[in-house]
């Protein structure tokens, strides 16, 4: 068994993925909500292994702090300062792993194949947790230049600092004219989800070609990703990426590798 701990939780679309694949692998397991209140963190992360868990998802708000609660943290996931996996081991120890970065790198590739993270500049909007896996997943693939744009130019120039040469940060105001020549933009921000005003940019200067990604998905095309649409650009939304990282923790659970299929993309959809 497995399953996602956050606060609050309900809104979750992990158990619809994952339940998937168990009755498609014909596994005998079930994934489930658990809702775990901040002061609960530590009891709850420890009693994984007690009640015997194969592991489980975490989300917000507990990435950064479930990390104090495990036996051991993967280094891309201390890259990443957070954790969104925890894989319970064969001695019991608890092992936690981020899997958001690779789960965005597939969801582009799944959209567009023949994607590259050194086809040219690479813009991303906000320096939150989002951001930190992306930024670092890019710049692993092979990104050669990354401008990172936040509100708050401070955090941006915390992510640009820690992630060395190819990262740079600009401040919010320049948000418009950084998209000149890029291959890629990201947001990495709330704006555009369900309740929240749209991401205030205007798109004029980004090429046609570039590929526009939204982390967001609720709604599945945020204001964002319509506005590239209608240009011409290709578009990525953020179901691709928690469709994506779900595979490996469920291979380390379940013990196959499954696949994200349109069968799952309509079975996940349907549930919106
Ligand atoms: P976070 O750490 O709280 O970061 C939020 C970011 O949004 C910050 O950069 C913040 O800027 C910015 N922001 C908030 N309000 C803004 C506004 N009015 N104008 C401009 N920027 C604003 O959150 P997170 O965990 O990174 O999550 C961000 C988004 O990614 C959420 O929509 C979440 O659902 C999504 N997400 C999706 C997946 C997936 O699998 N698809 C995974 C993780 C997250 P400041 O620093 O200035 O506050």
């Amino acid at each position: 068994m497995a399953g996602v701990m956050g606060w609050p939780v309900a809104h979750s679309r992990s158990p619809a993925i994952h339940n998937y694949w168990i009755r498609q692998h014909q596994c005998q397991g079930a994934y489930g909500l658990f809702p775990v209140q901040p002061q609960n963190l530590q009891a709850a992360v420890r009693g994984i292994q007690a009640l015997g868990l194969a592991g489980c998802n975490i989300t917000i708000p507990h990435k950064v702090d479930a990390m104090k609660w495990v036996d051991w943290v993967a280094p891309l996931a201390q890259r990443m300062g957070a954790i969104n996996t925890i894989v319970v081991q064969a001695d019991g120890a608890l092992h936690g792993f981020n899997n958001d970065g690779f789960g965005f790198l597939e969801s582009l590739k799944e959209a567009q194949p023949t994607w590259r993270a050194d086809a040219g500049p690479v813009v991303v909007i906000g320096a939150g947790g989002a951001a930190r896996a992306i930024v670092l997943s890019l710049l692993d693939a092979g990104a050669t230049e990354v401008r990172i744009l936040n509100r708050t130019r401070s955090k941006a120039d915390e992510l640009a600092q820690e992630f060395g040469a190819r990262a740079s940060a600009y401040d919010w105001a320049e948000r418009n004219n950084a998209l000149s020549g890029a291959a890629l933009l990201v947001n990495t921000t709330d704006q555009g989800m369900h309740g929240q005003p749209a991401l205030d940019i205007d798109l004029a200067q980004l090429p046609s070609s570039a590929l526009v990604s939204d982390a967001i998905y609720i709604p599945l095309e945020t204001p964002l990703l319509a506005a590239a649409r209608l240009r011409g650009n290709t578009t990525v939304n953020g179901l691709g990426m928690l469709l994506h990282q779900a595979r490996p923790a469920f291979h380390a659970w379940f013990g196959v590798m499954p696949e994200v299929t349109p069968a799952l993309w309509a079975a996940v959809k349907a549930t919106f």
